[in-house]
C-alpha cells in the first residue's frame, strides 16, 4: 500500500536517489563499515544533487521539498545500511534547528553550507552523566562579554569526528528552577578554542557511522551563535524531537523490510531435509506473521507521518510509533538472523550486520521507556 503523502514527484526522486547510490554507496559500503566513517566525499556528492537538506528555500540551497522527500531519502539511505543515520540526523534533525530558530545571518552563514555537504552537523545533548534525564545535563555556557565560555563533556555524539558545526546543549543558567529553563541550543563550530573531540567511539553496531566524545574546557564561543533565545532551548527540543522520533521509526521500518525481503530470498534457495527451508510450516508462519506486523507498523507510520506533514500535534502518536516499529525491528532481526541458520551469524551476511545495528534505534532519540513515559503522561496518567 502506498502512502498517501507519496506523490510522483517523490517516486522520482527515489529512484534518481538509488541509481545515485548503487553507484556512489553500495559499492563502497563494507569498506566505510570497516574504515568507521562515511568519506566526506560522499557527503558532498550528496550536497551536489540536492539530497542534503532539500526542504531548505532556494535561497539557502534547497527546493522548498516537503518532508515526503526526507521519508524517502531515508529510507533509501537505509536500504544501504543504518550506518548512513548520520546524514539523516544532519538532514531533518540538526539543520531545522538552524532554520526555525536561527538569526538571519546565522542562516546565510550555515545553511548553504549544510545543503552542499560542506558542513556536516550534530547535536550534542547526551552527556556521560545524563541521556534520558535531558534536564539534568551539566555542560554550561556562561556569558563573558560577547562570548559563552562552555565547559563540560557529551557523549555518544553522532557525527560527531566530522562534525564541523555541533549544536550543544547547555546550561545558559545552571541554578534555573526547574532546571529545564536554564538550557540554551549553542552552535560551536569545530575550530573554536578550548574545544576538543574525543575517541571515535568502539560501537557493537553503526560501524560506518561516527560516533564521538566532545569535550569543552573553557571553550569560547561568541553569542552571536546562539540558537533562538536564551533559556528556551528545552521548548525547542522538545519540538524537535518529533521528527527526530519519526526519523528512527522511519529507519526502523525500512529496516524491517529490508530483513525480511533478503530473508524470504534466503529461505527460498537453502535447502535442508531435501527441500527447501521456506517449505517447513514453521519458517512460512513465522515470516508471514513478521510480513503482517510490518505492515501494521508501515500503515501506522504513515499515518503518522501524513499528520506531521499537515502540521498536527502528534507527540502521542510518534511515541507511540517510535516504541513499537523499533522494538519490532529488533524482533524482525532476531528472527530473521534465525531462519538463516548458522550463516546469519557471519559477518559477511547482511542479516549480521542487520542484527548488530537494530537495537540501537530502541535506545536514541529517546529510548522506547520514555516514549511510553510521554504516552502515559498524554493518557493523564501521573
Ligand atoms: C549509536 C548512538 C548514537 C547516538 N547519537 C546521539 C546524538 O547524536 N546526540 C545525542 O545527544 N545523543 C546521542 N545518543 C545518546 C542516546 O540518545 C542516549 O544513549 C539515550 O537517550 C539513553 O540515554 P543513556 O544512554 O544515558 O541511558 P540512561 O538514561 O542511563 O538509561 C538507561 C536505561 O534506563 C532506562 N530508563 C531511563 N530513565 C527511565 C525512566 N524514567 N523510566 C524507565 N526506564 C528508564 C532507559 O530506557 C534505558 O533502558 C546516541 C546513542 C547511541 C548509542
Amino acid at each position: 500500500m502506498k502512502a498517501a503523502y507519496i506523490k510522483e514527484e517523490h517516486e522520482i526522486l527515489r529512484e534518481s536517489l538509488r541509481k545515485f547510490l548503487e553507484k556512489e554507496a553500495y559499492p563502497y559500503f563494507n569498506e566505510w563499515e570497516q574504515d568507521g566513517l562515511i568519506p566526506r566525499s560522499f557527503w558532498k556528492k550528496m550536497g551536489d544533487l540536492g539530497y542534503l537538506c532539500p526542504w531548505l528555500g532556494e535561497e539557502y540551497g534547497g527546493f522548498g521539498a516537503d518532508f515526503g522527500y526526507s521519508v524517502v531519502i531515508n529510507e533509501e539511505l537505509e536500504k544501504v545500511g543504518t550506518g548512513l543515520i548520520g546524514i539523516g540526523l544532519h538532514n531533518d534533525i540538526v539543520v531545522p534547528y538552524i532554520e526555525q530558530y536561527g538569526t538571519a545571518e546565522q542562516k546565510k552563514r550555515w545553511l548553504p553550507k549544510c545543503a552542499s555537504g560542506e558542513i556536516i552537523t550534530a547535536i550534542a545533548m547526551t552527556e556521560p552523566g545524563a541521556g534520558s534525564d535531558l534536564a539534568g545535563i551539566k555542560t554550561s555556557a556562561l556569558r563573558d562579554g560577547k562570548d559563552y565560555i562552555v565547559n563540560g563533556e557529551k557523549t555518544f555524539i553522532t557525527n560527531g569526528i566530522q562534525a564541523d558545526l555541533v549544536l550543544v546543549v547547555c546550561k545558559t543558567d545552571p541554578k534555573a528552577d526547574p532546571p529545564h529553563k536554564g538550557v540554551s541550543l549553542l552552535a560551536v563550530e569545530k575550530d573554536t578554542p578550548g574545544f576538543t573531540k574525543g575517541k571515535k567511539l568502539n560501537k557493537i553496531g553503526l560501524h560506518s557511522q561516527d560516533t564521538a566524545e566532545l569535550i569543552f574546557e573553557d571553550a569560547r564561543v561568541p553569542a552571536d551563535n546562539l540558537i533562538g533565545k536564551e533559556g528556551e532551548g528545552f521548548y525547542y527540543l522538545m519540538k524537535n524531537l518529533q521528527q527526530e522520533r519519526l526519523i528512527v521509526a522511519i529507519g526502523g521500518i525500512a529496516a524491517s523490510e529490508r530483513m525480511l525481503e533478503i530473508t524470504t530470498q534466503y529461505v527460498k534457495e537453502r535447502k535442508a531435509f531435501g527441500k527447501s527451508i521456506a517449505s517447513f510450516q514453521n519458517t512460512q508462519f513465522k515470516l508471514a506473521e513478521l510480513e503482517t506486523e510490518v505492515e501494521i507498523g508501515r500503515t501506522f507510520l504513515d499515518r503518522v507521518v501524513d499528520s506531521h506533514i499537515k502540521g498536527e500535534d502528534v507527540v502521542k502518536e510518534v511515541s507511540m510509533a517510535k516504541w513499537w516499529v523499533t522494538d519490532l525491528t529488533r524482533k524482525v532481526a532476531a528472527e530473521c538472523m534465525h531462519l538463516h541458520g548458522g550463516y546469519g551469524y557471519m559477518e559477511e551476511y547482511e542479516i549480521a550486520r542487520r542484527y548488530r545495528d537494530a537495537p540501537v534505534s530502541a535506545i536514541y532519540a529517546g529510548s522506547n521507556e520514555i516514549m511510553k513515559q510521554i504516552i502515559a503522561k498524554k493518557m493523564g496518567l501521573q
